[in-house]
């Protein structure tokens, strides 16, 4: 789960990790007041949308009076921000943080997270932090600097003082740094975060550190246990027909082709996208029904698999282990009678009861398509979706 920056902001206060001060407002006019009550003369007006990349596309503005913030304001609020991390549709901006700025001497790259490799807590910083440190990781690696974490020694202050020497800090910002990475380390470890990104963290003309961003991700499988962190959830950001995939208790992502797949199993799933790239085509979702499918399910999974109009053709996969393939035959044939299914739909069925199953989907007069095994069910999806298109 992902939460907006203007939240990320309140929690780091929560853990001593210092930021720039700030106000979320849904309004032109509530901006401005918030610009009034935020010293300064110059301010910055941030587009809260569950994405980076916001600074390239014209998300973050620096506003030099109160009537630029209200025309920044009132230019994002209402539209879609689209960035190299949202796809060609965008995010909803509907809402801004209003924020105070501070002269820049340098800015850095501070994040912790959950490695999977090394199995251990890992910090990742770097230098050159700032809207590009992408192209940092990719043509001067050596830049970005990573530390594991022993989890029975926990984070330690020598640790934090070579952070602070890689990124050339002086004096009392030893202490400082080793304050916000501590914080980080906490807040980590108490709200089951995957993880945590500040980019840009940054020195101030006066020697200050602050974080003028921050991007968290909550372990999925851990949010239930904290509900402070729950709350934060808006469903505004996150992709419709995931969200109601998950109150069916199926397995949806959205991808950007042009071939439905129903396969029940991820590794299955998997598979059979692997084999409509092999020929030719492109899925537009990955879909696991579960094992233990129903035609309830299979209905639900049509009508998600149907919402999206880049569908042209759907690929069904079903390996009947433990349900049979005759049964699930027939939760096809409702489904399809039912949802009423227009495109084009290849049915592949293998396991106990194949033969009788594939005789149900033969037999009737949907125009349904029983293919023999994948690989000419993958080829004749792929002809269709061509067709179709
Ligand atoms: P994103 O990562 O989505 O592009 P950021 O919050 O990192 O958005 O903002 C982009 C850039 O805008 C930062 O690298 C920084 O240079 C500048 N910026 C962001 N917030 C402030 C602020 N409060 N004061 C001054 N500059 C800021
Ligand atoms: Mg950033």
């Amino acid at each position: 789960m992902n939460i907006h920056e203007y939240q990320a902001k309140q929690l780091f206060q929560t853990y001593g990790i210092p930021a720039p001060q700030g106000k979320r407002v849904m309004t032109a006019d509530e901006a401005v007041h918030a610009a009034n009550e935020i010293p300064g003369t110059v301010w910055v007006v941030k587009a809260q949308v569950h994405a980076g990349g916001r600074g390239k596309v014209g998300g973050v503005k620096l506003a030099k009076s109160k009537d630029e913030v209200k025309q920044f304001a009132s230019e994002m609020l209402g539209n879609r921000l689209v960035t190299k991390q949202t796809g060609a549709e965008g995010l909803p901006i509907e809402s801004v943080l209003i924020e105070q700025t501070h002269p820049i001497k340098r800015e850095f790259y501070l994040s912790i997270l959950v490695d999977r490799a090394s199995e251990r807590v890992m910090f990742i910083s770097s230098i050159a932090g700032g809207m590009d440190i992408e192209a940092v990781a990719e043509e001067t690696p050596e830049k970005i600097v990573s530390l594991l974490i022993d989890p029975a020694a926990g984070l330690q202050a020598y640790q934090c003082r070579e952070v602070a020497f890689d990124l050339s800090l002086q004096g009392p910002q030893f202490k400082a740094l080793e304050k916000i990475m501590q914080g980080m380390y906490s807040f980590l470890l108490e709200k089951d975060a995957s993880q945590i990104e500040i980019n840009p963290l940054v020195e101030t003309e006066t020697g200050d550190l602050l974080a003028l961003d921050g991007k968290i991700n909550f372990d999925d499988n851990a949010v239930a246990l904290h509900p402070d962190i729950l709350e934060l959830r808006d469903e505004g950001q996150e992709d419709e027909k995931e969200n109601k995939a998950e109150q069916f208790d199926l397995n949806y992502i959205t991808l950007d082709g042009s071939i439905g797949c129903m396969v029940n199993g991820a590794g299955l799933a998997m598979a059979t996208m692997d084999l409509v790239k092999l020929k030719g085509g492109a899925p537009a979702n990955f879909l696991d029904v579960g094992g233990g499918t129903n035609v309830e399910k299979v209905c639900e999974a049509f009508k998600l698999i149907l919402s999206d109009k880049n569908v042209k053709a759907v690929l069904v996969n079903i390996f009947g282990g433990i349900v049979q393939c005759d049964v699930i035959a027939q939760g096809i044939l409702t489904a399809v009678d039912e949802v009423h299914v227009t495109v084009p739909v290849v049915v592949r069925l293998e396991g106990t009861n194949a033969e009788k199953g594939r005789e149900l989907l033969n037999n009737s007069n949907l125009g349904l398509v029983a293919a023999d095994n994948l690989a000419s069910a993958a080829e004749q999806i792929v002809a269709l979706a061509k067709e179709a298109a």
